[in-house]
């Protein structure tokens, strides 16, 4: 699939500012802007700015960020233009902090951050050191937002840091009730079938689940048997070619399913036909204010190679 990222940045609706004489020095910073883009950086991004009742065009020059701007990005998913806010991001990514408070999953130990020592070192300034130094130990599947490749069920090896390259993703967010099943409670197909938005080249879907509890992000989840996803979800997310999954639970899976990994295997069609660039995103906290809809995904990993990363998704809303 094709698409591409256009930058564009559009400064304030100057008549909107309720100074008059901020209003008139800042309309004296665009009639500068004006006489002067012609000597400026010709591949800046470009910026159009509204003054006396037009927009004028120009290139940007670094002090033109000095007051409130705008920044749009568009982007083209097959023949599709979405036009979405930069200035707006919303971080789907958990901070990792030192020791217990974050979100711990699978018996993982918490993060170690241990200040470096050497003979004549010690790696923190405010214990005398030149610099602070440190060595982080933690474990991705663990401890946080982490993504994953098939790599994580694989006898071969497969890594993130190679597989994932697809940064930036058409999204869905949608916010869903785990339903009661047995003893388990389980998000279905059939809970999400109705809210896709089907008209849409979607390449990713970002699952909220409620309650949505601030205590979320630094759950203890062991031996809790947290709510999971219906392996039919993972088949028909594969058949709409729906390469990212996140979600803000512990696992796609059951806690303790007996190894079986249904909904895994089912996303990524393992072993048969297995999608080599599709990802799974798990211990995401969506904040409750972020409506329902969609976004434009920005999926970072550590360059890691292994099955799964730390990682950092942000989200940009659609431009209003
Ligand atoms: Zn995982």
């Amino acid at each position: 699939m094709y698409f591409s990222v256009k930058l564009e940045q559009k400064a304030i609706n100057s008549n909107s500012l309720e100074n008059k004489s901020e209003k008139i020095w800042q309309n004296l910073i665009f009639l500068y802007l004006c006489t002067a883009h012609d000597q400026l950086l010709l591949n800046s991004p470009r910026v159009e700015i509204y003054s006396k009742g037009r927009w004028l065009s120009g290139a940007m020059g670094f002090f033109v960020k000095s007051f409130s701007m705008k920044k749009l990005a568009t982007l083209q998913v097959g023949n599709q233009l979405f036009t979405f806010d930069l200035s707006q991001p919303y971080d789907l990514s958990l901070p990792i902090r030192d020791g217990s408070e974050n979100p711990n999953c699978y018996g993982a130990e918490n993060p170690v951050f241990e200040t470096i020592r050497a003979k004549n070192f010690i790696g923190s300034v405010a214990l005398g050191g030149s610099c602070n130094y440190q060595k982080i130990t933690l474990t991705p599947h663990g401890n946080g937002t982490h993504t994953e490749c098939y790599g994580h069920i694989s006898a071969e090896k497969a890594t993130i840091n190679t597989l994932h390259k697809d940064f930036f993703a058409l999204a869905q967010l949608i916010t869903l009730t785990p339903q009661p099943h047995n003893e388990d409670k389980v998000i279905f197909w059939e809970q999400i079938e109705p809210l896709l938005l089907k008209h849409l080249p979607l390449e990713a879907l970002i699952i909220r689940t409620l309650p949505n509890e601030l205590s979320k992000k630094t759950r203890n989840y062991n031996q809790t048997n947290p709510p999971y996803l219906d392996s039919k979800i993972g088949e028909k997310l594969a058949e709409r070619n729906i390469l990212h999954l996140l979600v803000d639970l512990p696992s796609v899976d059951k806690e303790i399913d007996g190894g079986k990994l249904a909904m895994h295997k089912a996303f990524w069609q393992y072993p048969h036909a297995i999608r080599h660039t599709a990802t799974i995103t798990e211990l995401i906290f969506v904040e409750n204010h972020i409506p329902d809809g969609i976004y434009l995904l920005n999926l970072q990993i550590i360059s890691l190679e292994t099955d799964a990363s730390p990682s950092k998704p942000i989200i940009f809303p659609i431009s209003q």
